[in-house]
């Protein structure tokens, strides 16, 4: 069961403390108090966990601090939609707000090999508006000969960079918990010029431990990777891992499913899930087209794979797209094959927005049609 307080309730009110009196009290019930900053307002969830059956949910919401009650199954308690339609979903990170309703484009280097292109990359994300961007810092490879990413080495000029071009979210996968330190350590030092977002590899979607290090760190949000062999309860109970630990600040990423039936693409493309993670829990939705897709072929209409499949994943409400370009593709030390190139950046933004406007269109029609 979980108690929703009215907005701003002060921890040290005398409404509060009567609340958590009675609900302490309660026999074999344990309570998990989560405090969520939103943009405006601080809200309070209290988790009533463990007998709930028989408890009364009108006398719990007539609790003086308790706005209201909802009853919430076991399965993603916190991240989940347990039938209600009025929680929020979403937060806003360093200025940039990201929820189930709206869009942002996260284009850019799978892999950071020099500072260099690290530059061409933010300059065109910067010239065509965008504020969002992925870089690859720490890189889980499958051989372990091959280029594992300049980790801490190239954070410095990342994140100036960053914060030259006015970029203020960066997507970065880490691989080990004192990864959040490196970064959080270069960050400070620099005086905070972009954000991060941590990024938990597909490889990873199961490493419990790993998850829980992060779930138990507020600063930074996380881009959870659907694991590419297990089931979606099994990737979005990973997501709950997180939110248990404290951080709910979760984005859920769909990037295809391995599986011989995918080829020729890498992956088998999954984005039909992007509507059902969202009736599910209350996460946005990202979709990866360029690790779901793996090339960079183009379909006799002269559109390429990696596009359609964007288009795809949108249209069907996507609220995030995480894409690989490079500067020069050839070169690239990792994903070469599926970067897109520089001058396909504004047709691809251009060909995103088409999609999210006729999502939005899309929903009116059937809004009309429910009457
Ligand atoms: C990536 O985004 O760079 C990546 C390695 O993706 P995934 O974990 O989905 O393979
Ligand atoms: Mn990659």
């Amino acid at each position: 069961m979980l108690a929703i307080l009215h907005p701003d309730t002060q921890l040290d009110s005398p409404e509060y403390k009567h609340t958590l009196e009675f609900l302490k009290n309660l026999p074999g019930v344990t309570l998990r108090v989560h405090e969520i900053q939103g943009a405006q307002k601080k809200l309070t969830e209290i988790y009533l966990l463990g007998d709930t059956k028989s408890l009364s949910k009108e006398e719990i919401a007539a609790l003086p601090a308790v706005e209201r009650v909802i009853r919430i199954s076991d399965d993603y308690r916190i991240l989940g939609r347990h039938h209600d339609e009025q929680r929020q979903t979403g937060f806003t990170y360093n200025g940039v707000h990201f929820d189930q309703d709206n869009l942002h484009v996260f284009a850019g280097l799978c892999a950071v090999d020099n500072a260099e292109h690290v530059d061409i990359m933010m300059r065109a994300l910067a010239e065509h508006g965008q504020v969002c961007t992925r870089m690859g810092a720490y890189k889980p490879r499958t051989n372990p000969y091959s280029f594992q990413g300049h980790g801490k080495a190239c954070l410095p000029y990342v994140f100036e960079n960053a914060g030259k071009h006015g970029i203020k979210v960066v997507a970065m996968e880490i691989t080990h918990e004192s990864h959040i330190e490196e970064i959080d350590t270069c960050l400070e030092k620099l005086g905070r010029p972009t954000g991060v977002m941590l990024q938990v590899g597909t490889r990873n979607t199961q490493n419990f431990e790993l998850l829980k290090a992060i779930g138990r760190q507020r600063e930074y949000p996380v881009l959870l990777k659907r694991g590419f062999g297990i089931t979606l309860n099994e990737s979005l109970n990973a997501a709950e891992y997180l939110a248990s630990e404290g951080n709910a600040n979760v984005i859920f990423c769909l990037r295809g499913m391995k599986t011989e039936a995918g080829l020729p693409h890498r992956n088998m493309v999954d984005f039909a899930h992007v509507p059902t993670v969202k009736r599910l829990t209350r996460m946005p939705v990202c979709v990866d087209p360029s690790h779901s897709v793996g090339n960079r072929d183009l379909a006799p209409d002269g559109i390429s794979d990696v596009m359609h499949a964007t288009a795809q994943g949108v249209i069907a409400g996507a609220n995030m797209v995480l894409v690989d370009f490079h500067p020069k593709p050839e070169k690239a030390l990792v994903d070469g094959p599926q970067a897109l190139l520089m001058d396909e950046l504004p047709y691809f933004l251009e060909d995103i927005s088409l999609c999210h406007d006729t999502w939005r269109k899309r929903e009116q029609i059937y809004q009309r049609a429910k009457g």
